[in-house]
């Protein structure tokens, strides 16, 4: 187990911490909280862009958003290429200040109140172009990127690799969306693979 380290900072945006589970054409969702990305320093050190994840329960009761001060201790992630965030296991967590009122409305593109994960799960997602996430979404709470689990081998599911994915929960009507190349997933066999069209399927009505 690694050691506590001690936070504090500032929140620039509250994403729903979702992990994606694959397998050939299957797809599944892991339902697991938040992450509050942050302007912080951890241990004395500056970190603009560091990422807590956060229980449900947690983000129920303090309702976070763009610009509050928070600080706490919390473990690093034994696995990165597992999860996006950088700590998990929060504890101490203390609300310093709140941020500016105007940030306290629905979520938006820029900001706003994180949706419960139920509207997440009923919205259901669409792929996002890597690069439109990076250039428009970084601050918007439907906009994820997602560690992802592809099982190669449904017969031995111990046969896996990870990747993260970046994915939009929003409204689809969304200007800034693109939705990018899609996605594919390998097989069992050599030159099995799995083209996800996602973005396709809804155009057509099918999903
Ligand atoms: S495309 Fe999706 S993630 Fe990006 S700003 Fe619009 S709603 Fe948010």
């Amino acid at each position: 187990m690694s050691a506590k380290i001690k936070f504090n900072g500032t929140i620039t945006a509250v994403k729903a911490r979702i992990r994606l589970l694959r397998s050939f054409d299957q797809v599944h969702h892991a339902y697991l909280g938040y992450t509050l990305v942050m302007d912080a320093v951890v241990d004395g050190k500056d970190w603009k862009g560091c990422r807590i994840a956060v229980g449900q329960k947690t983000h129920e009761k303090h309702i976070f958003l763009k610009g509050d001060h928070i600080s706490g201790e919390a473990v690093p992630i034994e696995h990165s290429e597992q999860e996006w965030a950088d700590f998990y296991k929060v504890s101490g967590l203390k609300l310093i200040s709140r941020g500016d009122a105007s940030e306290n409305h629905p979520a938006d593109m820029n900001g706003g109140i994180a949706s419960p994960l139920s509207v997440y799960r009923e919205n259901g997602h669409l792929r996002l172009d890597p690069k439109t996430y990076e250039s428009k979404c970084s601050l918007c709470s439907w906009g994820l990127v997602m560690a992802t689990e592809i099982i190669l081998d449904h017969w031995n599911p111990s046969r896996k690799k990870w990747r993260f994915e970046t994915h939009c929960y929003g409204p689809r009507d969304c200007s800034n969306y693109r939705p990018g190349k899609p996605r594919t997933v390998q097989g069992r066999k050599p030159g099995m693979v799995w083209i996800d069209d996602d973005f396709e399927r809804a155009r057509s009505g099918d999903y």
